[in-house]
């Protein structure tokens, strides 16, 4: 099998060819970080435009490193949720035109569904059930995968995302937003004390396996402005002293927000391993997961229970078409996609959108574990 997978959820446009094997015959990503960096933040209308301006040649691109055109593949995989509606329906659109043409069947792909299964493209070992922790902009999730589509939510985030903690810290930072604020808060931080600001670890008192990192948030606003710390100076302009400062905040964030993940992991793997002990593997995966503190800290924490660790390659963790192309490849083994669509479908056609999509029920007992 050979299966095109298109990604335009958030703020990537991203296509990629994978073989039934694992085999990558091509992936490309088109970021949005320059939009990003000058407006501060995603704007659905302005993302739907910088999509709409680049698929055409991101799957093009994709089709001809592969060396293959649209009849050469078996189906198009597509996510449809969840994200913003304007941007899913760019590369939904545009999915349904190519299966259209070549008459080829679709997968509608669940985006973190796909993060945590582009494990599997990785480790062949990993087998259902497994735990997954699904970190990134806007999604903080702990999962037990116990089948394919057939997932467990122990936990969720009950305000942000850590990612999105990364990235107002690193703008408060004023740091270089160009590249997205995670990757530069874990440089600046390997210069820092992270011992030298004590923030609260978040929900301590809360034996669950939520999170939150709102308050992390409001803690790390203070004490930057406590430092006097401002953005407006790019910290390639700040005082040695100032720099110092910056770095201390950013390094003892990080250590925070990071222990917040390691305990919720810790219960998690034992809530876990009481409804199936044969549970080997913690994947890890989503932006957050291409940080390298984060992988090492949390490659402890999962040994120490005596699972094991598997962390896509960065590249796999942040948004790609690879992990669409290979969730649409799982489906489609099972039978489980559409049949190709008109080829004349016009182009207002209603299509199957979930812009809020959670992936599978909420642990019913989470509630009388954490007493
Ligand atoms: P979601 O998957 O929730 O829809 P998304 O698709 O926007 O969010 P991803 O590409 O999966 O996001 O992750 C982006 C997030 O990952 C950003 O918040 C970014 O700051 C963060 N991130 C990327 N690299 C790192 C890193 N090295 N350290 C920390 N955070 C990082
Ligand atoms: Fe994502």
């Amino acid at each position: 099998l050979l299966v095109l997978g298109i990604e335009t959820s958030c703020d990537d446009t991203a296509a990629a060819v994978v073989r039934s094997n694992g085999e990558i015959l091509s992936q490309i990503v088109c970021s949005q970080a320059d939009l990003l960096a000058r407006y501060g933040g995603v704007a659905p209308k302005m993302a739907e435009e910088a999509h709409a301006k680049v698929i055409d040649q991101v799957i093009q691109g994709a089709l001809n490193k592969a060396n293959l055109t649209g009849k050469d593949l078996s189906a198009v995989a597509v996510t449809i949720g969840p994200g913003l509606s304007l941007c899913l329906r760019v590369g939904v659109r545009k999915a349904r035109e190519i299966a259209g043409n070549f008459q080829l069947p679709i997968i509608g792909v669940h985006h973190m569904e796909a993060h945590a299964l582009v494990a599997r493209l990785i480790e062949k070992e990993l087998q259902f059930p497994f735990m997954a922790l699904l970190i990134s902009g806007g999604h903080n999730l702990l999962v037990l995968a116990l089948d394919l589509g057939h997932y467990i939510q122990l936990g969720t985030t009950i305000d942000d995302a850590i990612g999105e903690a990364y990235d107002k810290t690193a703008k408060w930072l004023g740091l270089d937003m160009r590249k997205s604020g995670g990757p530069a808060i874990e440089e600046l931080a390997r210069e820092g004390n992270a011992e030298s600001v004590n923030f609260s670890i978040p929900m301590k008192q809360h034996k669950d396996c939520n999170f939150s990192y709102a308050g992390l948030k409001t803690q790390v606003r203070l004490a930057i402005a406590s430092k006097n710390i401002d953005a407006d100076i790019p910290i390639v302009s700040a005082s040695s002293e100032d720099r110092r400062s910056r770095a201390d905040i950013a390094a003892s964030f990080q250590r925070t927000a990071v222990l917040h993940l390691e305990e919720r992991c810790e219960r998690a793997i034992e809530w876990a391993l009481k409804i199936d002990a044969s549970i080997k593997f913690l994947v890890v995966s989503g932006g957050v997961a291409s940080n390298q503190y984060v992988r090492t800290r949390l490659d402890q924490v999962v040994k120490s229970k005596g699972l094991q660790l598997v962390c896509p390659p960065p590249s796999l963790c942040t948004d790609n078409g690879v992990m669409v192309a290979w969730t649409g490849i799982e489906h489609f083994r099972v039978g489980r996609f559409d049949p190709p669509p008109p080829a004349d479908e016009p182009e207002d056609a209603v299509y199957d959108l979930r812009p809020r999509w959670p992936l599978g029920e909420e642990y019913a007992e989470g509630r009388s574990e954490a007493r």
